[in-house]
């Protein structure tokens, strides 16, 4: 089974080829002409993948030493992401799908953040995931492939988002967040105390008074610019625990209370370092298994399109040509 993956949700266009012997390619074209808007673009984002879209698959084909005629599925991103961006990898993998006959499978971004966890390693269910990316924050309790239950959700702002925004903030380019995880390596983490919302309310998270916290918190001080070079590595160092330390006590609490033995990170988020040691030191105490994806995997990537669309094919879950875009994620399950 020769699984072609496309992904075109957001502002990256990826396509990647997955057999049974693993990952053959991975390519990735990053849109870069939304830096000077500190933010993506939709109508730009669909520009740039309808001319990069062709070329990045035919690359992706190529590094597999793969023809078009060897492809039994084709893989495509069905949402949640932007209907404009959405629709041009649906449209070509449509396409495609008619022109060679090729079996479509409609991929949900989110689940295949969770199973890029299965390119490298096999994870064992019952497991928990906890899915952190630009648009979305939830613990999922995954009983068996897409078995799966979202336990808890943000109520409002996602945990990259919180990052990207708090950075927008400190002034840092977009996205923040490899940024402020990079500064906060050399910051003291308990240099101020910013608020740790809904510990005690179950499994939803919400990270929008993170954001007015910081705000507020500059603004309070007299000389604003001179305080934040002398101390943007220690706000961004106590940003960054504010955020993942809820993250991490959810987390435990979902082990807990679910006594799965294995847990998980997924998406963007799950590149951060301080996030990914405190994952560590907690899968050491409760001695369970601990799966996070290859920094490539963790944002957007086609890999993981690939391999979720190969694991949903042996579940015999295909998609029909009506197969239309979602833009969120209740709509898509
Ligand atoms: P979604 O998957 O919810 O549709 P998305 O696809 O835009 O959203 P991802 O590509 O999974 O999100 O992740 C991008 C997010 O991850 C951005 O918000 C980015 O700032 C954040 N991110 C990436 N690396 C890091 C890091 N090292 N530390 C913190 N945040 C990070
Ligand atoms: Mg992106
Ligand atoms: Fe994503």
């Amino acid at each position: 089974m020769t699984i072609l993956g496309i992904e075109s949700s957001c502002d990256e266009t990826a396509a990647a080829v997955y057999t049974k012997e693993g990952l053959k390619s991975n390519i990735i074209a990053s849109q870069s002409v939304h830096r000077r808007y500190g933010g993506v673009v939709p109508e730009l984002a669909s520009r740039a993948h309808h001319k990069t879209i062709w070329g990045t698959v035919r690359q992706a084909l190529d590094t597999a030493n793969v023809s078009i005629k060897e492809i039994d599925a084709i893989a495509v991103t069905q949402g949640p992401g932007l209907m404009g961006a959405l629709l041009v990898g649906i449209c070509f993998a449509k396409g495609m799908s008619v022109a060679r006959n090729i079996p479509l499978i409609g991929v949900n971004h989110m689940d295949a953040h969770i199973y890029a966890n299965f390119i490298d390693e096999n994870p064992e269910y019952p497991f928990v995931s906890l899915t952190v990316s630009g648009g979305h924050t939830q613990l999922v309790l995954v009983e068996g492939p897409f078995n799966q239950k979202v336990l808890g959700r943000t109520r409002d702002d996602a945990a990259g988002e919180a990052f990207d925004k708090i950075g927008k903030i400190l002034g840092l380019p977009y996205p923040a967040g490899p940024v402020i995880d990079e500064k906060s390596k050399t910051g003291d983490p308990e240099f101020h105390r910013f608020p740790q919302a809904l510990l005690n309310e179950g499994f939803e998270f919400s990270f929008s008074g993170l954001k007015t916290s910081v705000l507020y918190y500059l603004e309070e001080k007299d000389n604003r610019e001179s305080f934040l070079e002398e101390h943007l590595n220690d706000i961004c160092a106590s940003v960054s625990e504010a955020i993942t330390e809820v993250l991490v006590k959810k987390l435990r609490k979902a082990v807990e209370e679910t006594g799965v033995q294995s847990m998980l990170l997924a998406g963007g988020v799950s590149a951060n370092s301080m996030l990914r040691e405190k994952a560590k030191s907690l899968a050491a105490e409760l001695g369970i298994k601990l799966h996070i994806p290859k920094m490539a995997y963790c944002t957007d990537n086609a890999a993981m399109i690939a391999v979720t669309g190969y694991m949903m094919a042996q579940q015999g879950m295909y998609s029909d040509l009506n197969m239309k875009p979602f833009a969120n994620f209740e709509a898509g399950s």
